[in-house]
């Protein structure tokens, strides 16, 4: 496989190898010396159109430690913010010799278009478009899932997941959806009828829009945060009523099963879809989700870039 577009872009094989891959290469993060010659002398860019903490960091250290050149190119402050087109910055990477670009960006369907218009010739990662996926997020999440549920290897047969809140401006909910099914976990959405996305049903999953009957029997929830900046009208009464409905909660939590934990991608917004006690509980698994995005990330570069043909971890 040449890019990253959409969790859909991977076979069960696919998946396990890019866990598989991730699992050795974590090994790397507890060493003193955290660093890999394999990609030496490729080049990495971090294109970034829109706002990231986590996902933008977590690629450049997963970059580093595989010994890449690391170009960070935010919009902001550079010519797009000129108007220079998507087309126009990618010539200009590509003649800077990039061998592959992460891209985010708020139009559902650019990194597809960067990928696909010839305009250049590396591996294009998608790090986020619009409301349509977030495919390494997925994969740091399936990876989060199996170290916990399933002993760190394997498929996630069987496994009952809820993926809660505001689906309709969701990317993760996406390609959460879709990574998860291909493991072979069993996904309900759970959400209120005003951001549960048109056409839904076709979706391969279940679809609630009560929180306290869907708890009964998971083995994780993943609470995604209410979009704010994406939300042109007005979706629900008021935070009061939504987290009352939809937030996770100590009460909720204790109607999960006691193995079950509870994931979310970040950035939370506390006291509205996740209480400040629950996320700071033991059960929340937000700070692994973002050490395992490290070597997600370093897995993706790796197995995109062909860094195995110059030498196995
Ligand atoms: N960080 C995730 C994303 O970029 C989730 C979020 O922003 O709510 O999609």
């Amino acid at each position: 496989m040449r890019h990253l577009l959409s969790a859909a872009d991977l076979s069960l094989d696919d998946a396990l190898l890019v866990l598989d891959t991730a699992t050795e290469l974590a090994t790397v993060t507890d060493r003193s010396v955290k660093k890999l010659p394999t990609l030496r002398g490729r080049t990495v860019v971090n294109l970034f159109f829109e706002d990231s903490t986590r996902t933008r960091i977590s690629f450049e250290v997963a970059a580093k430690r595989l010994s890449a050149d690391v170009i960070n190119f935010a919009a902001k402050g550079s010519s797009v913010s000129k108007g220079e087109s998507l087309k126009d910055t990618a010539l200009t990477l590509e003649a800077m010799g990039a061998d592959a670009v992460v891209v985010r960006h708020h139009a559902s369907g650019a990194p597809h278009r960067l990928a696909t218009a010839g305009w250049i010739g590396g591996s294009v990662v998608n790090a986020g478009d619009g409301t349509h996926e977030h495919p390494t997020q997925a994969l740091l999440d399936a990876y989060t899932l199996r170290r916990h549920l399933r002993g760190g290897s394997g498929d996630l047969a069987g496994l009952r997941v809820a993926i809660v809140g505001d689906i309709l401006h969701s990317r993760v909910a996406r390609s959460n959806v879709l990574l998860l099914r291909t493991l072979g976990a069993e996904v309900t959405l759970v959400a209120p009828p005003t951001l549960m996305p048109f056409g839904v049903e076709t979706w391969p999953c279940a679809t609630g829009f009560d929180l306290d009957d869907a708890l009964d029997g998971l083995d994780a929830v993943m609470m995604l945060r209410v979009q704010a900046e994406r939300m042109h009208a007005a979706y629900f009464p008021s935070t009061a009523e939504y987290s009352r409905r939809y937030g996770i909660d100590a009460r909720r939590l204790a109607l999960m099963p006691e193995h079950a934990i509870v994931l979310h991608p970040g950035p939370m917004n506390r006291g509205m879809e996740i209480s400040a006690d629950v996320a700071d509980s033991e059960r929340a698994v937000m700070v692994e989700q973002v050490a395992n995005g490290v070597s997600v990330r370093m897995a993706v570069l790796y197995l995109l870039l062909g860094g195995q043909k110059e030498g196995s971890p």
